[in-house]
């Protein structure tokens, strides 16, 4: 059906356009260009609880069902060649015919929402390290991955555009990103909640908790974020080294000019949001 939008035109092996990916890679790279590529590791996408629940609330979805398996395989063929998560937004560039640029917008989680699975988890979740490792207790997991109403977007709080001539709603670029930011949040789970602007000190805090106070982890007992990084991205290091220098904000901006817009209107209101820096999603819960 798509098979001349950007797909694998039958002369082209697999072999061939990876090549050339990484040729203009290695060019970007020369340029200045931060690269932060997704490397899957087998033919899971994601291993860990944070990785594997992002990519399984992506599938319970109907919306998306029909685009996301190509865009799994994608993936899997390590055909991000590069995806930077940020507060409400995610850029990619993901190789096909060429090397498409693509662009998410994630909406912030409300208030409402934040403040009730806080409250919900409150008292159950002993340290930043276990929360981030996804030792989280059942109770604890169900609530952070309930559906519309726990930490991972519903698709009308995603809004999505790729520069392919794809018209599908969701080419598979965009799928292989959604996929690839599941691989990502194995090595640097945090990213999770930067991209959903909510801060995951807070489960911590035991909001509005009835006498919770014995179960407020010591101070000592919360590392700092960057050690806490060193527990899970060790695999990734090398690859992941470049992205926290500042040209990251060059690239983006000249990926996000470039890119084109055509999702449905709630997604580009969403990409809007994320580029207005606003964090108040269309609706609440
Ligand atoms: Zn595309």
């Amino acid at each position: 059906m798509s098979y001349y939008y950007g797909g694998w035109a039958p002369y082209v092996s697999v072999a061939a356009r990876r090549k050339e990916a990484e040729r203009e890679i290695a060019r970007r790279r020369k340029a200045g260009q931060p690269i932060a590529p997704v490397i899957v590791e087998g033919r899971a996408i994601a291993k860990t609880f944070w990785g594997k629940a992002w990519c399984e609330n992506l599938e319970r979805y109907r919306d998306f069902d029909n685009r996301l398996p190509r865009g799994r395989s994608y993936a899997r063929n390590r055909a991000v060649l590069h995806l930077q998560i940020e507060p409400l937004a995610v850029t990619a560039l993901v190789s096909g015919s060429e090397i498409y640029e693509v662009t998410i917008g994630v909406s912030a989680v409300s208030k409402p929402r934040w403040q009730s699975i806080c409250r919900d988890c409150a008292g159950g979740i002993d340290s930043l390290v276990e929360l981030l490792q996804g030792r989280l207790s059942k109770n604890v997991m169900e609530r952070i991955c309930r559906q519309d109403h726990g930490l991972f977007p519903r698709p009308s709080e995603i809004g999505f555009s790729c520069s392919c001539p794809d018209h599908a709603s969701m080419c598979k670029h965009v799928a292989a990103t959604l996929y690839g930011i599941g691989t990502r949040l194995d090595s640097e789970p945090e990213l999770l909640f930067r991209l959903r602007a909510v801060d995951e000190k807070d489960l911590l805090a035991n909001l509005g908790a009835p006498a919770s106070g014995s179960k407020t982890p010591a101070a000592g007992k919360i590392l700092a974020t960057d050690d806490v990084s060193a527990l899970f991205g060790l695999e990734m290091a090398n690859d992941l080294s470049p992205i926290a220098s500042k040209p990251a904000a060059r690239a983006k901006a000249k990926t996000k000019a470039k890119a084109k817009r055509k999702s449905a209107p709630i997604s580009s209101r969403a990409t809007s949001r994320a580029k207005a820096g606003s964090k108040r999603p269309p609706s609440v819960r």
